[in-house]
């Protein structure tokens, strides 16, 4: 396909190239859609295979911000970039500062964070050249936001527990999280304080270990985890884990977890999913914490309101829940017509002339 196809076909407004030889810089900023504000999403950095698989990720990825925004009701449009190069190997200041200078270029339109392969002190670079960067270090920064992606989370959990088992109380429910990092930790810890019975994995063992000893939760072996017995699977490390070979294993009457595309073909996994009659919670809705977390940075931080915002997705949730039943559609399918309602919905406001005469 060529990119005019693939920016047609995908509905994005913009996709932006960066280049500065000297210094190593090769970046895509995709915008996807800006009806409802600036286009916020993070800076991967990525060895891709070739130009094209990074055009490709850029729209992917893009294109998933305007959904995760729209239906978190914040109001941001989608956008992504892509750095081509080894995050382990290609980094420097110049490289990041000079994508800076491209960001601020933008006027706006697109505000960055950090994602896989970028981190804090490659936001604070960025920082040096341009105002549209969230998630930076210090005073007025919004810090690690996997603990309000955890408390997201967790509250989109009680949600589908609500609609399931008609009760929002995880007392007693057994979860399996897989995974033992950032937001699973976080999200464990919650989950112990409510007297839910956690299982714990990850493939660094003493990692998973380590938690289970602070939380008393009980350890399963990585390779044990879709099989394993359990009320609710929360998938917290990799994407693309549900797909055909792990669905027809799971035990669980629910999975909502906090991992990003967690689905391996997104229209035909969450099908196999609801015909084995399994819950799931679309993953770019219930782990939305992280996204509500670097907004409130542009609007000065502010803890307690990001995490009021962050159990909303309760609300959020229970609601795409019932209209997937009320319709007979897939709950992806829900929420995306949430999302793609709530667009042109909000595109009307602009139609309407306030102030006097123009110009
Ligand atoms: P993390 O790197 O802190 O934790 C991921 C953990 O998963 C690691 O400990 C890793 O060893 C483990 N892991 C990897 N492969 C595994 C496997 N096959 N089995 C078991 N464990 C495995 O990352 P994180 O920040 O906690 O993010 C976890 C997921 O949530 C990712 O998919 C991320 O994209 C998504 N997410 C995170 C945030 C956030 O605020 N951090 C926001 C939105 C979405």
């Amino acid at each position: 396909m060529e990119i005019f196809e693939l920016i047609e076909s995908t509905e994005h407004e913009q996709l932006v190239f960066c280049s500065d030889k000297t210094v190593g810089l090769k970046a895509i900023i995709g915008i996807h859609d800006t009806t409802l504000g600036p286009a916020l999403g993070g800076t991967r950095m990525w060895t891709y295979a070739s130009d094209l698989d990074a055009v490709r990720d850029v729209l992917r990825l893009s294109k998933g911000m305007t959904y995760k925004a729209a239906v978190a009701g914040l109001n941001l449009g989608g956008g992504k970039a892509v750095l081509i190069g080894d995050p382990h190997k290609e980094k420097s200041e110049a490289m990041f500062r000079t994508y800076g200078r491209f960001v601020e270029g933008m006027g706006g339109r697109y505000i960055t964070a950090e994602d896989v392969g970028t981190t804090v002190r490659d936001m604070d670079w960025i920082r040096q050249e341009t105002r549209f960067v969230t998630g930076i270090n210090g005073q007025g920064g919004s810090g690690d936001p996997s603990p309000v992606t955890a408390y997201g989370t967790y509250h989109g959990m009680k949600a589908c527990a609500k609609f399931r088992y008609g009760s929002d109380s995880l007392a007693g429910k057994t979860v399996m999280i897989q995974g033992a990092g950032n937001v699973a930790s976080f999200l464990a810890e919650y989950l112990t304080k409510e007297n839910a019975k956690v299982l714990l994995t990850d493939i660094y063992e003493d990692k998973a270990h380590k938690l289970c000893e602070r939380l008393g939760a009980q350890y399963v072996n990585p390779e044990d985890v879709y099989s394993i017995e359990c009320d609710i699977f929360s998938p917290a490390a990799l994407g693309g884990i549900l797909n055909d070979e792990t669905i027809p294993q799971l035990k669980c009457s629910i999975v909502a977890g906090g991992a990003n595309n967690q689905l391996a073909r997104e229209g035909e996994h969450a099908r196999q999913l609801a015909d084995r009659d399994i819950l799931w919670a679309p993953d770019y809705v219930i782990n939305a914490g992280g996204l509500m977390n670097v907004a409130s940075e542009l609007r000065g931080y502010d803890r307690e309101g990001v995490l009021r915002q962050a159990e909303g997705i309760y609300d959020i949730m229970l609601n795409i829940l019932n209209r997937a039943q009320r319709d007979n559609v897939l709950t992806i399918e829900a929420s995306n017509e949430i999302a793609e309602e709530r667009i042109r919905k909000v595109a009307r406001i602009g139609k309407y002339h306030v102030g006097g005469p123009r110009n």
